[in-house]
């Protein structure tokens, strides 16, 4: 994957789990312009856009800003809505969670819980066993692969 977004980003680590407050002004100076849209000003990719929407391989989803871990490849699913579509994040502390009235709607917008950037909206018609649908820009997302290893446990397992 592009390292290439993370060279100026000193809050971005995949084990440092403590929580990022930088302003938005430090923000626009660290971030890709496309991500800073979407991360901190709560924009929109165009659907279709993303190349992890249709992505199938094994691996984690991590915030693009912070790097923190907030989806595996095992809870994505084909919603067929545009963006890469999750039905369950890694861990309660990965996603906050608000209330958002825009546009004159009824959503629930979700945020990264480490570095609270906006990823996406989560909806109620998802597959079980949650029904959720957690709805994330791809831009704000980062993918890594699993590694071999683990793949190899993931296979003797089932
Ligand atoms: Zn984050």
């Amino acid at each position: 994957m592009d390292t290439s977004k993370k060279t100026n980003n000193p809050a971005y680590s995949h084990t440092d789990n403590t929580p990022v407050n930088l302003t938005n002004e430090q923000w626009k100076k660290i971030l890709p312009k496309d991500v800073y849209e979407v991360a901190r000003q709560k924009g929109t990719e165009r659907a279709w856009t993303s190349p992890l929407e249709e992505l199938k391989d094994v691996g984690t989803y991590y915030c693009a800003v912070c790097g923190n871990p907030l989806f595996k490849s095992d809870t994505k699913f084909e919603s067929g809505c545009g963006w890469p579509s999750f039905y369950q994040p890694i861990s309660k502390s990965s996603i906050i969670y608000a209330a958002d009235h825009s546009y004159g709607m009824d959503r629930t917008e979700v945020m990264c819980g480490r570095c609270k950037s906006h990823l996406g909206h989560v909806f109620n018609d998802g597959p079980p066993p949650t029904h959720l649908r957690y709805c994330i820009n791809g831009v704000v997302l980062d993918f890594e692969k699993a590694k071999e290893a683990e793949k190899k446990y993931n296979a003797d397992k089932q």
